[in-house]
């Protein structure tokens, strides 16, 4: 496994695998892997000739007060786990090499990234599709693989390969999980303990949402409240926002029908974790 570190040498190398004949796999990451990352990794092992991990935290996709300086690096158990899943590159730029002094362009998709995400975190979208652009550009993938955890990054995404036409396949895997439910993140490493416990009451509320829906609940109002009131038994706990949406576009619906997400964002003490699950309501 080769780290390599210039965007100019992963065009080269990545061209090169191309003209071969070669697919690409590229998982895109911000590094401080966990279970949720080797999932998309071993599905681009076993689907694809090789495999580019990209390790990169993005300093575009952060808010002024978000915790850019203080996301986990632990750059060399990184690139431990990478090998061990048969990971042929690490394509890790440094920030000067990806955005050199004078660079001043944006991609944006619009609608997509309006609501939710993209209304807490004004700018985040911007970045992550910018930066997307710009590693898929270096490392030039047959398929790319991203997680269910992130759902609406999953679909701007989507959008925007459709929209510019790259002949990229994008995979989007299901959310690996702690024992207790809680959607494995780089972020849960902040929580204290107590924190740690209330933060598994996100998917209990979710998985009860999504019994209320099987057992005949349709009413949105109703279900975004009882997950509400689930997740504010929780002392350490601010919800930033609760909303059943139509699964494709993310508006939210009222009536449920068809494919439906629910999503949730909270607070548990100063991090904010994100969470969601889909479900086909007839
Ligand atoms: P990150 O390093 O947090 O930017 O995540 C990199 C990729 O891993 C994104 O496509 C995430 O959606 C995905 N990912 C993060 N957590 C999980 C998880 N628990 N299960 C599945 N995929 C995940």
């Amino acid at each position: 496994m080769k780290v390599i570190r210039p965007p100019d040498r992963m065009i080269s190398v990545s061209r090169k695998l191309t003209h071969q004949g070669k697919t690409i796999g590229v998982v895109p990451t911000m590094g401080a892997l966990h279970e949720g990352h080797r999932s998309l990794i071993q599905a681009s092992v076993r689907q694809n000739d090789l495999t580019i991990l990209t390790v990169f935290v993005n300093p575009l996709q952060f808010g002024p007060s978000e915790d850019f300086s203080r996301y986990p690096r632990p750059f060399r158990k990184d690139c431990r786990i990478a090998k061990e899943l048969g990971v042929d590159f690490i394509f890790a730029p440094h920030a000067q090499q990806l955005y050199p002094k004078g660079f001043q362009t944006v991609v944006e998709v619009t609608a997509l990234s309006k609501r939710w995400e993209g209304l807490s975190r004004p700018g985040h979208f911007r970045g992550v599709t910018t930066v997307v652009s710009l590693l898929f550009q270096c490392t030039q993938p047959t398929r790319a693989y991203f997680g269910q955890k992130d759902y609406q990054q999953a679909l701007v995404i989507q959008r925007l390969v459709q929209d510019m036409r790259w002949p990229i396949k994008v995979s989007i895997l299901p959310t690996i999980r702690e024992a207790d439910g809680l959607a494995m993140s780089s972020r849960n490493v902040y929580l204290k303990s107590n924190q740690r416990q209330q933060a598994a009451s996100i998917y209990t509320a979710l998985r009860t949402a999504l019994e209320r829906i099987r057992m005949g609940e349709r009413n949105a109002a109703v279900l975004t409240d009882s997950v509400r009131r689930m997740l504010l038994e929780n002392a350490d706990l601010r919800i930033d926002y609760v909303a059943l949406v139509d699964a494709k576009t993310l508006e939210p619906v009222w009536k449920l029908h068809g494919r439906v997400a629910i999503l949730v964002a909270v607070w548990v003490g100063k991090t904010r974790l994100i969470d969601n699950l889909l479900v086909d309501v007839p």
